[in-house]
Order: structure tokens, then C-alpha cells, then sequence
């Protein structure tokens, strides 16, 4: 590159070949470069915390990896009003949904395992006989990996059919990447974080619904949670889909119930003063 071409004008020429810097002081600065701490990158930090754990397919048999997060090395920070988890350097619940790269059943770790024949049936005819991904080998999950192998796993929920829990949970999951991802992108694009949020919203709703629906039906442990905690999470969906009133009567309900420990009731008072701060918002926009 001609790095003086605009000296022309000035009555210079024949700079061309013109170095800036001698040999001995280019050497210097290079190894000045190399001695700099290289910092590293989110998703460089993110790779730290995952491992590729082995799987066998329910399905097809097949052997295969799936990226999974090292527990007891990541640091835990607190949880959203909603228990999303938070991790130091990390975003767990993209690495929640384990599946399969050749059939296409996917789930979530805690239900991936045994199926009837039935189900393994219906799910080869209905998602693998559809299913086709070009091999990746990515180092960690994008928030675009993710959503996709949490549809995925919605999918093939659906097809299975899962309880109304299990689509719900990972209605929520996916809800989560969403949250995730616009909190990720926030910065530089808060369009794009927008419609992220806008995405969130929906699978909120989706989620909120099956976990009404699984409560009338289904017997605790529900999703891994006792009544308590399950209730707990029901009110805060209940509070992020505009659905007050239940939110308000489970919240009054959590906090005279005798098996609710105090960490619950910490969480359910936070969750009490933000249903009081949306409830009066509302009010004032009529
Ligand atoms: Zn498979």
C-alpha cells in the first residue's frame, strides 16, 4: 500500500517504497505485542466451563457428544425473579437441551434417556425422517445454535408426546436463551435485542400455560421442583404474562406456607414488590 499517495499534491513523489519504521525497531514492537496479556473473549471464557459429554441416541443408537457444563467449576451468581440461573462467564442453559446430530431427538438433559417403542416410533417418522444438519464443530453454543436445538427438543416433546410440564419447561428454556441473547447483543444492537425480547415474550406465554396446565394435572415433583419452589415459578410467570391476579394469589399463598423456607420467601417478597410496581404502571397508563 502506497501509505503517502495523498503527499503527491504537495510536490512529493517516488515515496512508494517509503518504510515508517526501520527493521530493528519493527522487531521490537512485534515482541512488544507479544508480551501483552491476551485478554480473553466471552466466548474464549465460555469454553473453560464446558466439556463434550457421551451420549447414546434412545432413537438410532448413535454415539455422540454433547456440550455440557462443567457444574462445579462455574460460579454461580444469583437467579432471575423467574430462577433463571446466572453464572459467572457462562449462560448454563445454553448448554441445557442434549441432540442427537443424526436422528434429531433432542431434550432436555434431565428427561434425555429411555423412551417406549411407541414414542421412538412416532419421533423417527414425525422429526428424523425430516431431520438434516450439516456436521459443525463449534467450540461453544451461539444463542442461534441453542434456540435451535431447544426447538428441537420442543419438537420432538410435542411428537412424543411429553407432559405439559416437560413442553412447558422447555417453552421457559427457550424463553431464557431469548432473554439471553437480547441481554448479549443490548450494546450494539437494541433493535435486535428488541426483537429478541419480543420472541421471549411469546415463549413465556407458551410456558406460563403449560405449567397451569401441569398443575392441575401432573403430581410434585413437577420439573424437578417441589410445590413450594414449583409455585414459586408459576407466580413469577404469572407476573411476566400480565396475569396479576394469579401471580398475587400464589404469592399470598407462598408466603404462609409452612413448608416455604426463607430463601422462597426472600425471593416471593421480590417478586411481591414487583407485581405492586406493574400493578400500579398499569393503573396509571388507563
Ligand atoms: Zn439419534
Amino acid at each position: 500500500m502506497d501509505l503517502f499517495s495523498e503527499l503527491e499534491n504537495l510536490g512529493f513523489s517516488g515515496l512508494d517504497n517509503l518504510e515508517i519504521y526501520t527493521e530493528e525497531e519493527k522487531k521490537s514492537s512485534s515482541s512488544v505485542v507479544q508480551e501483552e496479556v491476551h485478554i480473553k473473549t466471552p466466548d474464549e471464557l465460555e469454553e473453560d466451563y464446558i466439556y463434550d459429554k457421551s451420549y447414546t441416541c434412545p432413537v438410532c443408537d448413535h454415539d455422540f457428544k454433547s456440550k455440557t457444563m462443567k457444574s462445579n467449576k462455574a460460579k454461580f451468581l444469583n437467579t432471575d425473579i423467574d430462577l433463571r440461573p446466572l453464572y459467572q462467564h457462562i449462560d448454563s442453559v445454553k448448554y441445557d437441551v442434549v441432540a442427537c446430530p443424526r436422528c434429531g431427538y433432542a431434550a432436555l438433559t434431565r428427561s434425555f434417556g429411555p423412551m417406549t417403542s411407541m414414542q421412538i416410533r412416532k419421533i423417527k417418522e414425525e422429526v428424523s425422517s425430516h431431520y438434516y444438519k450439516n456436521p459443525v464443530n463449534l467450540k461453544t453454543y451461539s444463542y442461534e445454535e441453542a434456540i435451535e436445538r431447544g426447538k428441537l427438543a420442543l419438537l420432538t416433546a410435542v411428537v412424543k408426546p411429553a407432559s405439559d410440564s416437560e413442553k412447558g419447561y422447555i417453552c421457559l428454556k427457550i424463553a431464557w436463551l431469548y432473554r439471553g441473547w437480547a441481554e448479549y447483543v443490548q450494546e450494539e444492537d437494541s433493535e435486535g435485542a428488541e426483537f429478541y425480547r419480543e420472541k421471549e415474550a411469546v415463549f413465556l406465554k407458551k410456558a406460563y400455560e403449560g405449567m397451569v396446565s401441569a398443575r392441575k394435572k401432573e403430581s410434585f415433583p413437577i420439573c424437578g421442583m417441589d410445590e413450594v419452589t414449583f409455585d414459586y415459578m408459576l407466580a413469577a410467570l404469572a407476573y411476566e404474562t400480565d396475569a396479576f391476579e394469579v401471580s398475587a394469589k400464589l404469592i399470598g399463598e407462598i408466603l404462609v406456607h409452612p413448608k416455604a423456607n426463607s430463601r422462597i420467601k426472600d425471593k416471593t417478597r421480590e417478586l411481591k414488590n414487583l407485581l405492586k410496581q406493574a400493578v400500579i404502571q398499569k393503573r396509571e397508563k388507563k
